[in-house]
């Protein structure tokens, strides 16, 4: 069956929705037993998804966890309260004090900031390596490196990573694969067939997908998943009913959702390139994309967001301030995958990032293209431009 139909069917069990559509909202704390024969049942089976304790899951976690695992691949998925619960959760499953990290330079900025402060503080060592590494990556590895953590395509910069010759190297020494999947969402690319042993995701983006939620998953392989189960359970780690519904509904639209997205932003994107003062457009359908012919060979296709940056370098603020204030339809905010478009800039990646990857390029842009009509997209675009011109 092609995912758009698994999609629409994806974690429908009676045992968790019953005669419904879709599944109710189950709140609890308590579960109640019956009689002492059913307690035992309860302490012999409490790791399968059955009700115990609120904190291991209600039926509403067991239908999206079915749904995941169904659509992302992998043994079995949990649920937590954001993306970065998830990043921290996979990370701290897995490392222990004197291990070394790899992770990707181009990473999301609060998954940098967890290994520099919590991490380190915890006596894990984190060295950063280029996206672009590839099979290299196996220079870096040192006797205590534990895991290799990947986002693809890069947070900002869009560099499309070599999943599979990195897991190819980490296999042979038996090093945990980690993805930062968001940008993946389901349906742009399956970790599970390129060697990833640990799939993450923010929800919160395009699954939730109406950017009124937060939640994180973690997908994992059936030999990590013991440990990746019972240490989030130690940690406390689970998610509300109520943002799990949202999630759950937010999926059944995903496939359609991510192609409207896509076929908008690569509009959109092809008329950014047109434009005198931008420099570069940073798309991974874009054959300068570094890396855009690995995307060719793994990803599924491509979504909303993207980046451009700016010829011009010098005291641009003004001008950046005149375009992102004159927009109408392109609001500023954090975060990315709702409905709707939005735009963020002023990034320092001298600043932020280890590696000096990115000195040649003029100010940044990202955007994500929403659901609105891309004409009107890029008339918003045009305006905007118009105004940085003036204040340039
Ligand atoms: C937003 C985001 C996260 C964090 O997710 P939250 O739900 O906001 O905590 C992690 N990784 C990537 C790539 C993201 O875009």
């Amino acid at each position: 069956m092609k995912k758009d139909t698994k999609i629409i069917h994806a974690g429908r069990d009676k045992k968790w929705t019953g005669q419904a559509v879709s599944p109710p909202v189950y709140h609890a704390s308590t579960i109640l037993f019956d009689t002492v024969a059913d307690l035992k049942e309860g302490l012999r089976t409490f790791k399968q998804k059955r009700m115990f304790y609120g904190r291991r899951g209600t039926p509403t976690h067991f239908a999206f966890r079915d749904a995941m695992t169904q659509l992302e691949g992998g043994h079995d998925c949990l649920v937590y309260p954001s993306g970065i619960a998830a990043v921290s959760a996979a990370l701290l499953s897995f490392l222990s004090s004197g291990d070394h990290l790899l992770m990707v330079d181009t990473c999301y900025g609060p998954t940098r900031a967890l290994c520099n402060k919590v991490l380190k503080r915890m006596g894990i060592e984190t060295s950063y390596y280029n996206p672009m590494v590839g099979s290299d990556i196996g220079d870096l590895i040192k006797d205590n490196t534990k895991a290799i953590f990947c986002e693809s395509p890069g947070s900002l910069t869009m560099e499309i990573q070599d999943i599979p010759a990195i897991s190819k190297v980490a296999k042979e020494k038996d090093i945990v694969v980690m993805l930062d999947n968001t940008y993946g969402n389901l349906m742009n690319f399956n970790p599970f067939d390129h060697g990833v042993d640990i799939s993450i995701q923010s929800a919160t983006k395009y699954i939730v997908g109406h950017s009124d939620a937060m939640l994180g998953t973690v997908s994992a392989t059936e030999t990590l998943w013991p440990r990746l189960q019972d240490n989030s359970y130690f940690m406390g780690q689970t998610a509300a009913p109520d943002d799990i519904y949202l999630a759950m509904r937010g999926l059944k639209t995903l496939s359609q959702r991510i192609k409207h997205h896509e076929q908008s932003a690569l509009k959109v994107a092809e008329w950014l390139k047109d434009q005198d003062v931008v420099e570069k457009v940073l798309h991974p359908a874009f054959s300068d994309c570094p890396g855009h012919e690995i995307w060719k060979r793994d990803f599924n296709g491509s979504n909303g967001l993207f980046s451009f940056t700016l010829k011009e370098k010098e005291g641009s603020d003004t001008a950046i301030t005149a375009l992102l204030d004159h927009f109408k339809l392109f609001k500023m905010g954090y975060s990315w995958g709702g409905f709707e478009s939005l735009v963020m800039s002023f990034y320092d990646l001298k600043r932020e990032r280890d590696l000096n990857l990115w000195d040649d390029y003029g100010p940044l842009v990202r955007l994500h293209v929403g659901l609105e009509d891309v004409d009107d997209l890029i008339a918003d675009l045009d305006y905007g431009l118009a105004h940085y011109k003036k204040a340039l």
